[in-house]
């Protein structure tokens, strides 16, 4: 497809590739090849505004935290192959998310490198006079003013509010600074900048979005300006004007975990929702009674999303059970089982993270990464030769660990994410003796190779971190496990095409999907994860290993032990077992089986695809039925 991207990018810290706008200068879909929205739905009028806080797209524009972030940005490039009318609404943060720098004693430094609109190829919106288009929010009795920038995401337009604007005092300047940096007001301000701004922002644009995607509660303002607009153009009460809402309104729901469901203190909220939303009609305190539910204190964003949406995800079959059961609250007249949140299970975008030695094997075997869902046939790289995949897969640990002074022919485990202590990097460590026996075997040694930033606010985190780095610098682990700084796209892309196993130890339910064991799965590096998130509906014994059952967590103590079992038993054997032609041939198998069995069900395609079908163009329909 002329608008795909590859994975073909520069090297840290470069702008971004033309390729990743493209599409600005492609335009509409070429005649010659409609898309599959085109070919299966195109429904007149149909656009989705699809607002989130972070947007990950490419290493060099640090907007975007980890996984959520890079999940809207795949989400983006994915409609944009499909040809699905969305656009995107963020902030621009003149210092993005920080770069880590871990010093000798194991702790985070954090810096904030600027992000120059100019050198990121973002194009300011203007108005018809040429000055910068401009939005106007009301925040505690002072206007504030947000620019905005267009970067093309193929031919999917994202819009990016900037309160780095003259006129604007020092305060309002500081709202679009840094994404997850500040406290509770500063985070407050950059909500309603998103959700209100945003939903000003695209008026302002002259798009008239028939479904708005909420993606996680940060957004959720949007549904309250919405509202508020219904009732001061049309004369609705504020009652009918968010049953219109709701109906045109979708939400996606990400972590179970309490830190990840944002509340405000009621007098905070107060004092900035309290005009806007008696101008929609209504009072604050009916707001706050919607952003709660029965004996919760505090405005919380995701009971307000869940509560103005008509339409409610979450982000795998297992993460929908515990959504449900978490929120059954707000439906006090349903069974928990029953509460209105379905699930999407995410998905990655194959042509971003598949390495390019891989992608050209698999377009050799008729596998299209960015063909239209259901027909890429990832069946086919049960094809592909053992020699050609070998060849490839050595390629890329050859250019991640000879840098790093590894050897690519041991097994090597990769290990990265946020470090928060319910992901529990420190599992592997937790038996330094056993760890130490397999990492020095002469015959089967084991590498790992880990990396992740913990939230800058996040003390246990980064003890979690300090102890990881520990261990990196043990004399007696040295040269086998090493520890990398500043986790970020570039170096996520190297680390799922350069290892063999991905490591995953969550502890069970507070994983809600996962995306890195996606990423990693699709280049043929076999998942080793507790059955969680989406692991727990994509685990295959021939494709990969799964640590615990489907029903329990059985405390650390014990899925230590069962992970130390496989590595044992199962995985190290695999590994080293070599055919007559030296290749491991059952591994081999496991990759082509976890290639196969990732790229069909976990891409962002099909993701995107279902969103589509199942919840965009509903919500399209209801909105317009109740329009008229
Ligand atoms: C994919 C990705 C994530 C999210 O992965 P999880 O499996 O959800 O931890 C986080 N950070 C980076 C840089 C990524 O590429």
């Amino acid at each position: 497809m002329r608008d795909a991207f590859t994975s073909q990018q520069p090297a840290d810290g470069e702008a971004p590739p033309s390729i990743l706008l493209a599409g600005a200068a492609a335009g509409p879909e070429p005649a010659d090849e409609p898309s599959w929205w085109q070919r299966e739905h195109a429904e007149p009028g149909f656009l989705v505004a699809y607002l989130s806080m972070e947007f990950g797209l490419h290493e060099s524009l640090p907007l975007y935290a980890g996984g959520l972030g890079i999940l809207a940005g795949d989400h983006l490039k994915a409609a944009a192959d499909l040809g699905v009318p969305v656009v995107g609404v963020g902030l621009f943060y003149r210092h993005g998310y920080f770069r880590q720098v871990i010093d000798a004693a194991g702790r985070q430094i954090e810096t904030y490198p600027p992000n120059d609109p100019a050198r990121l190829s973002l194009t300011a919106q203007l108005a018809s006079g040429g000055e910068p288009l401009l939005v106007e929010v009301e925040m505690g009795g002072e206007v504030v003013r947000a620019r905005i920038w267009k970067l093309a995401v193929g031919r999917v337009p994202l819009y990016l509010l900037d309160s780095e604007v003259d006129g604007n005092s020092p305060a309002a300047r500081e709202i679009t600074d840094r994404l997850y940096g500040g406290d509770s007001e500063h985070r407050l301000r950059q909500e309603l900048l998103l959700g209100v701004g945003g939903a000003r922002a695209l008026t302002a644009l002259g798009l008239v979005p028939t479904v708005v995607h909420i993606n996680e509660g940060h957004a959720a303002f949007a549904s309250l300006e919405r509202a508020r607009r219904l009732v001061e153009s049309t004369g609705l009460g504020f009652t009918a004007a968010l049953e219109r809402v709701r109906a045109s309104t979708v939400f996606t729901t990400h972590t179970p975990v309490p830190a990840g469901n944002e509340r405000f203190a009621l007098p905070l909220a107060r004092s900035y929702l309290d005009d806007l939303a008696r101008r929609g009609g209504s009072s604050f305190e009916e707001i706050a009674r919607l952003a709660s539910g029965p004996g919760e204190e505090g405005l919380g964003m995701t009971q307000l999303a869940l509560r103005t949406a008509g339409h409610a995800n979450a982000v795998s079959e297992l993460h929908g059970q515990v959504a449900r059961r978490m929120w059954a609250g707000l439906w006090p007249g349903l069974a928990a089982e029953r509460a209105p949140i379905g699930h999407v299970t995410n998905g990655v975008h194959a042509p971003s993270w598949v390495s390019a030695g891989l992608a050209e094997l698999l377009e050799g075997v008729g596998v299209e990464l960015a063909g239209a869902p259901g027909e890429q046939g990832w069946e086919r790289a049960g094809r592909l030769q053992d020699d050609r995949l070998w060849a490839v897969h050595r390629a890329g640990k050859a250019e991640l660990l000879e840098p790093l002074g590894l050897d690519p022919l041991r097994l090597t485990i990769g290990f990265a994410r946020r470090f928060t202590t319910y992901k529990r990097a420190g599992l592997l460590f937790s038996d330094a003796e056993r760890l130490l026996r397999l990492v020095a075997d002469e015959q089967r040694p084991l590498q790992i190779v880990l990396a992740g930033k913990a939230h800058p606010r996040d003390e246990e985190g980064k003890a979690v971190l300090a102890s990881i780095a520990a261990f990196a610098r043990d004399p007696r682990f040295a040269g086998r496990v090493v520890l990398l700084e500043n986790y970020d796209i570039g170096l996520a892309r190297r680390l799922v095409q350069g290892v063999d196993v991905w490591l995953n130890t969550p502890r069970r339910l507070q994983e809600a999907s996962g995306t890195s064991g996606m990423k990693a799965g699709m280049n043929g590096v076999l998942n080793l994860s507790v059955r969680d998130g989406w692991w727990a509906e994509a685990f295959a014994p021939q494709a990969g290993w799964a640590i615990g059952d489907e029903v329990s967590a059985r405390g650390d103590e014990a899925e230590a032990q069962e992970l130390f079992r496989l590595l044992e038993q199962s995985v190290l054997p695999a590994y080293y077992e070599l055919d007559s032609a030296g290749l491991p041939a059952r591994w081999l198998g496991m990759m082509k089986a976890s290639i196969a069995l990732v790229g069909e069900r976990f891409s962002a395609g099909r993701m995107v695809a279902e969103y589509a079908e199942r919840y965009y163009l509903p919500a399209h329909r209801d909105a317009m039925r109740l329009a008229t």
